[in-house]
């Protein structure tokens, strides 16, 4: 064998066209939210292949990997199966109590380098003949889904073209009763999967992408024929007194559905959600659940609905508001009960994932803002298929006991445990205040590597833009916001855009900077007023607003503010600057005693002479100190570093990983500390 015919084995074989077509057809589809649901849905396809070991041709099956999203699959999320022995697999089948096992021998039917482990729904990707196969979850489609007319109404709308099959677990089951419809029906284009979705196919890619968009397309035609496309009515939204009721409910509501862990909150208030929130069949469906198996992994079966605002005008109490998670909780935890046994996986919490207010509007909860997005997602399509159900003749989803089964089914606990553990502050949503430049970008973007959602807020809004999309990644993206410390109304703004955009608050950390140096007598009242009014004053408020949140959720929390060397060392010619930072660090003093009864823990970093990537230094102030010290801008740093003990520069990582420790669990009994990062400073040791 020649060298470079063994380079080539090593390559893994080059992908066919057909699983390009495969991988553009899914991307399309995966693209169109009323196809299918974020991560749901999965396609396949057939393609035949000489094998590299044996040069034997083979029948490989690609189908999409477990956990992917179709909207951005790559050849990388598809696993490969060698197709006959996928179908050898079959022969062993005994009964849809043994799924598992055949499940744990798809295992070695792979071909070709190790990838994604297979969707679950494998088999019948296998089974079902066409060399392409589509598995989705339309809104339209399901909608006939789970309605209790749903095989008479696929019947009428599709003339015999597309079939129909009772709810069956994802398994080698319902892909034998699949394989046999087909037998029996050859002519059929697709197949209705009853209380979930839709499964369809064609000879070519085009052929499956253009078959599956018929179906749904139809499918909606014939249901707004039947009975309309549903209106939302006249419903009132927005205004001074929803607003004030959203900022009123949001933490608390938060505070209460993070009993398990701390989630982030999505509110949303759109028409369709509000007109199904004031029908008088809201309470029905609610209580009926949703069906499609990922929503229930997604928004679990059922919302917390809470009685509506009504007459009295005013939102629950937090005593009826914590009774109604309560009798939330404790439903779940006897619906778990009653239908575990012995080797059942573990309760997965029990915290509501959407909560509706009727009037007011739909909180969503996941542990990040981009999944407790997907999960409001979710929940307004379980709202059009069960409305659309519902009007065609009567909305039918699954038993709690399937639902059960689905939810705590090995399998799916199995792919939920191949996820990678979560970062230390996933769920935290943290505001950085200053964090355009300097020590508080530092901060942000650590922050964001440790999996908080992160608020990049700065007196330079522009600027704030610009670093949260630099921060972002992966769908992640720090949400910029514009704040004035010394002013009042735009602190108060601030934090209540957050509440707005994540529902709470845990983490502040205040690194809003300005400089002044100038002697006593040379030293304005304008000047000293600006200094204290952004360090003293501007902090108070900054922990006053996010206190009032964080005592509210009752899910403790950090404060950190970044004060600095001159709050404990007097120097001259520093007279506003320094006072202002002596307040400031006494003001971390008195709110660690204050805050302390509700686990607020708040502390102080005291850098000194961070220079290099420090906005305060780049103006007049660096020059000035450096004309102060009779050393050049550009020798600034090393003669800083040359009055500390290390002898070692300060740059924002350093103070910015002070910041961290505080704020990310590390240091959880401490509260009113401060702590030098100032390279060793004798005169700021605490006393
Ligand atoms: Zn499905």
């Amino acid at each position: 064998m020649s060298p470079s015919e063994i380079e080539d084995l090593s390559m893994p074989p080059t992908p066919p066209a057909e699983v390009m077509e495969l991988i553009s057809r899914s991307r399309s589809l995966g693209s169109e939210p009323g196809i299918t649901n974020y991560g749901g849905g999965n396609t396949s396809c057939k393609v035949e292949m000489d094998d590299p070991v044996t040069g034997k041709r083979r029948r490989l099956l690609y189908v999409k990997g477990s956990g992917g999203d179709l909207g951005t699959l790559s050849v990388e999320g598809l696993a490969v199966l060698d197709l006959d022995r996928v179908l050898e697999l079959n022969r062993l089948y005994v009964d849809e109590d043994h799924e598992g096992d055949l499940m744990e021998l798809l295992e070695f039917c792979r071909f070709g380098p190790p990838g994604p482990a297979p969707s679950l729904d494998t088999a019948f990707h296998a089974l079902i003949p066409a060399a392409h196969i589509d598995h989705t979850h339309p809104t339209s489609v399901t909608a006939l889904a789970t309605s209790a007319e749903g095989p008479e109404l696929t019947r009428r709308c599709f003339g015999g073209q597309v079939g129909w099959v009772d709810w069956r677990r994802p398994g080698f089951t319902l892909a034998r009763d699949l394989a046999e419809l087909l037998r029996d029906r050859p002519e059929l284009r697709g197949v209705v999967l009853g209380g979930h979705g839709l499964v369809s196919w064609g000879d070519s890619s085009t052929e499956c992408e253009e078959t599956t968009r018929w179906i749904i397309s139809t499918a909606a035609e014939f249901i707004s024929g039947l009975v309309g496309t549903a209106s939302v009515g006249r419903v009132e939204v927005g205004g001074e007194s929803t607003r004030a009721r959203i900022l009123e409910l949001g933490p608390r509501l938060r505070g209460l559905c993070s009993a398990d862990g701390h989630m982030v909150a999505e509110f949303r208030d759109d028409p369709q959600l509000m007109a199904f929130m004031a029908s008088d069949r809201c309470a029905d469906l609610v209580e009926a659940g949703t069906s499609c198996p990922d929503h229930l992994l997604r928004t679990r079966a059922r919302p917390l609905l809470l009685p509506p605002v009504g007459e009295r005008s005013e939102v629950p109490t937090r005593d009826e508001l914590e009774a109604a998670a309560a009798r939330y909780r404790d439903r779940y935890r006897s619906y778990y009960e009653s239908l575990a046994d012995p080797s059942s996986p573990e309760m997965r919490g029990a915290d509501p994932r959407v909560v509706l207010v009727p009037e007011v509007g739909m909180w969503s909860f996941g542990p990040t803002a981009r999944e407790a997005s997907i999960t409001a997602d979710y929940f307004q399509q379980a709202v059009e298929i069960m409305t659309s159900a519902d009007r065609l003749g009567g909305y039918e989803p699954i038993s709690d006991l399937e639902r059960f089964r689905i939810e705590y089914w090995d399998l799916e606990v199995a792919k939920l445990a191949r996820r990678p553990p979560p970062p230390p502050m996933q769920g935290r949503v943290a505001l950085v205040v200053g964090a355009a430049s300097g020590i508080g970008r530092s901060v942000a973007s650590m922050l964001v590597d440790a999996g908080a959602e992160v608020i990049v807020a700065d007196l330079d809004q522009g600027r704030a833009t610009e670093v949260a999309g630099e921060l972002g990644s992966d769908g992640r993206r720090p949400l910029p916001l514009g704040v004035d410390l010394s002013d009042e109304c735009s602190v108060r703004e601030m934090v209540e855009a957050v509440v707005m955009a994540r529902g709470g608050l845990d983490v502040v950390v205040n690194s809003a900077g300005v400089a002044r140096a100038d002697p006593l007598e040379e030293t304005s009242t304008a000047d000293w007023d600006l200094l204290s009014s952004v360090f003293s004053r501007g902090s108070f408020l900054v922990s006053r607003e996010a206190a009032r949140v964080m005592i509210d959720q009752g899910m403790a929390g950090h404060m950190v503010h970044v004060v600095s060397k001159n709050a404990v060392v007097a120097g001259p010619g520093n007279v506003a600057y320094s006072s202002a930072k002596a307040s400031q660090l006494h003001l971390v003093r008195l709110l660690a005693t204050e805050l302390a009864p509700h686990g607020i823990r708040v502390n102080a970093v005291n850098p000194d002479a961070v220079v290099r990537g420090s906005g305060l230094f780049e103006n007049e102030w660096g020059r000035a100190r450096a004309a102060a010290h009779g050393v050049s801008l550009e020798d600034l740093p090393s003669f800083y570093a040359g009055r500390t003990l290390l002898g070692q520069e300060v740059l924002p990582e350093h103070v910015a990983r002070a910041v961290r420790v505080l704020v990310d669990g590390t240091l959880p009994r401490t509260t009113g500390a401060f702590l030098p990062v100032d390279g060793g400073m004798p005169a700021s040791f605490p006393r």
